[in-house]
């Protein structure tokens, strides 16, 4: 079975985590660029409010994206992505969030959804997880490792985004750590799932990403940078980088879809391939 297959839902073609959801009480997609109203891209699907798009486009094609999953834009969550390792536990029953480990107890959050609303956005929260049944967790990316957690015995979830930066932050690690701290999560019956994102096949960097990689994987770097056939540049592999941070963790099983974001840029969005003037994906995790 492949991790990730394509689906087309009412015209929106999908990627859906197969790996996850054959598990059951689970469902797990990554957006495709076509089959949304983004003029900029024909008929995009972009997800971000800072790439050109009207504000009422961006809320019609996150509509669509959720409405293949049964869901309502006020059913889902996103976070404010700042390439940071801060993960946080949400729970929008009554609508609130807590931050793992913190003792400040819930915190109110305005309910912005309703209809014609649009997805409640966690500021400064590169990684998200809850418990709750029929909450859908988003992060938005082109290029960036969209990384997602189950645990199909306590039932819980996570979506971590994980660009280099992130990455060697640890922020894997830390939203297993949270699932275990908030949730009682045995990261042993966690699956991870990686999602599409730029692969070590297009990834190239330079010494101010090699040398933080370096320093946080040490010995194991050298596995995860390949010389490139430009000098002092590398090609560094994210999706290796991610699974040896997760299996650190304890997590069970991690699969990996091995779609690369650049590689196919005519059905995905590509930060990198399409030199910056890219839409945002969406990677989304929910539990029914
Ligand atoms: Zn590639």
């Amino acid at each position: 079975m492949s991790v990730a297959t394509w689906a087309e839902h009412e015209g929106v073609p999908v990627l859906r985590l197969r790996a996850l959801e054959a598990l059951g009480g689970v469902r797990a997609i990554f957006t495709g660029r076509r089959g949304g109203v983004s003029p900029r891209w024909g008929d995009g699907l972009n997800w971000s409010l800072s790439v050109g798009d009207r504000p009422e486009q961006v809320r019609e094609n996150r509509r669509r994206t959720l409405a293949i999953l049964g869901l309502d834009p006020g059913d889902a969550v996103m976070g404010g992505l700042v390439h940071g390792d801060r993960v946080v536990a949400v729970d929008n029953e009554p609508q609130g969030i807590r931050k793992p480990g913190g003792s400040g107890g819930a915190q109110a959050m305005p309910k912005s959804d309703g209809p014609g609303g649009d997805v409640q956005v966690i500021p400064n929260a590169d990684g998200l997880i809850t418990d709750r049944r029929g909450l859908a967790l988003v992060i938005t990316a082109a290029d960036c490792v969209p990384v997602y957690l189950y645990d199909p015995v306590r039932r819980v979830i996570g979506m971590v985004h994980a660009g280099w930066r992130g990455t060697v932050a640890g922020i894997a690690a830390a939203a297993v750590r949270a699932m275990q701290a908030h949730y009682g999560c045995d990261p042993a019956d966690i699956h991870a799932a990686i999602g599409p994102s730029i692969g070590p096949c297009c990834y190239e960097v330079d010494e101010p990403v090699a040398g933080p990689v370096r320093r946080h994987y040490g010995a194991q770097a050298s596995a995860l940078l390949r010389p490139a056939t430009r000098d002092g540049r590398y090609m560094l592999d994210l999706w290796a980088a991610n699974r040896l941070d997760l299996a650190s963790a304890g997590v069970g099983q991690v699969y990996t879809a091995a779609v690369c974001t650049a590689c196919q840029r005519d059905r995905l969005f590509s930060h990198r391939a399409e030199a910056g003037g890219a839409g945002r994906a969406a990677a989304i995790i929910v539990m029914c």
